[in-house]
Order: C-alpha cells, then structure tokens, then sequence
C-alpha cells in the first residue's frame, strides 16, 4: 500500500492517541468501541488505522503490515523489538509494572530466606529476567490475563502485572511489593518503511513530537 497504515489497539491507546493524531491533522473516520470495522479510514484519504490486540502491534509494525504503531514499554520488551525503530516517548498509557502478593504473604521475607516462589504473569520475558537480576528463584506461570486471581485461588505466590491507580488489586486484597518499570506507550516505526516512504512519514512523526506533553 502506497499510503500510511497506522496500527492501533483499542482502549486507552486508541483513546491517548486521538490527540496526537489530530495534532498531525489526521481524524479517524469511525470509532473501534462503536464500529466492529479493523481498517479504519481517516480525514486523509493516504492515513488508514488497523486496529489490533495489544500485544499484536509489534508484529505487524515489525513485518510491516502497518508502517506505524503505539505500543506499551510491557508488550515491547517481550516483543523484543526486532525489526522496529522507535523514535518517541509519547508518553500516553502510563503505569508501572510490579511484583504484587496477598496482603498477607510476607514477599521480603521469602526472598531473604531464598524461597522459591510460584509467579503468573502475561510477562514472562520481563519476569524472568527482573527476578534473575535479583537473584529471587522464581517459577513462572504464563497467564494472558486477570492475573489478580492467581494467588486467590492458589495458582501462585505473586503476580508481575501493570499498576496503575491500584484500585484492581486493592479489590483482590494484593499489595505491590516491589515496582520492577515505569511503563509508558511509545511510537514504533517500520524500519524499512522509514527509509523507503520517509517523506510521507517524518511530517508524522515530527508532529507526534510536537504534541508529546
Ligand atoms: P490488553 O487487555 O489487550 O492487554 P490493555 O488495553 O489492557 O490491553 O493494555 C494495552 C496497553 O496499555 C498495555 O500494553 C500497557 O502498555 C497499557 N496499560 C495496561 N494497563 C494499564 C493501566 N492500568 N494504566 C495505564 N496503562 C495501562
Ligand atoms: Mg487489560
């Protein structure tokens, strides 16, 4: 495709990233929550928005499916981010990544005494390394989401999950007990797509940076 594909997961990506569009003179035509469409055209006859799961926006950037993408800081280092250049910071989508255990369950204290511990998360790449560079010895359960529940009903010891107001984990009676990043959303850009449609790009790109807060 001659044009610009953008790929876009909806929510609070979707949502954070209207701004940053219309700060680059792109409107979508249609809305992901009200319209079951996947392609969605915009005001610019050249600009269309796919709309992905989350963790699926790195690979179609990376084979360049679509030329640009926002992804989270979480979904990029599992990703790995081959294939991908990544200019931006945009700073939308902010939240931490934690190690988060019942209220109840003494975290310190099981690392202190070299415990091995049982961990669910969507996370396992970014897990396993946080727990090897702390040495804590650590089983890891791949879950693909409401990791809250693992250490309800007996699953695990803990979590790796995001955290943002907390109020989800409050609800569970889970505690954070050690913040592993600060996980914000970032533009990513095909690589090769940089270099071969670079004129119809860069303008985006520049007024992605303009608009970041
Ligand atoms: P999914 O449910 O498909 O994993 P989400 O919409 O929950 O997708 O998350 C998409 C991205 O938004 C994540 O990869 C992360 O970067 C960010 N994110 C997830 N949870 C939060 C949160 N509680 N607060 C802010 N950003 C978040
Ligand atoms: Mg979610």
């Amino acid at each position: 495709m001659n044009g610009i594909t953008i790929a876009l997961s909806k929510g609070r990506i979707f949502e954070e990233t209207l701004p940053l569009l219309a700060a680059a003179g792109i409107v979508p035509l249609e809305h992901p929550e009200s319209s079951r469409k996947l392609i969605i055209g915009t005001n610019r006859p050249d600009v269309r928005v796919v709309i992905v799961r989350a963790s699926d926006t790195p690979t179609y950037v990376q084979y360049g499916a679509a030329d640009l993408g926002i992804a989270g800081r979480d979904v990029l280092l599992e990703h790995g981010g081959v294939g991908l250049y990544q200019p931006l910071d945009l700073k939308i989508a902010q939240c931490r990544m934690c190690v988060a255990a019942p209220a109840g369950f003494d975290y310190q204290a099981a690392v202190r005494r070299g415990a091995r511990l049982s961990v669910a998360t969507k996370y396992i790449h970014t897990a396993r390394e946080h727990f090897a560079a702390k040495g804590v010895h650590v089983d890891l359960i791949k879950l693909y989401g409401s990791m809250e529940l693992a250490p309800l009903v007996g699953l695990a010891d803990a979590i790796v999950d995001l955290v943002s107001s907390g109020s989800t984990l409050k609800a569970n009676n889970l505690v954070v007990v050690e913040e592993i990043l600060q996980i914000s959303s970032r533009l990513i850009v095909n690589q090769a797509a940089l270099k071969m449609k670079r004129e119809a790009l860069q303008p985006l790109i520049s007024a992605f940076a303009g608009a970041v807060g």
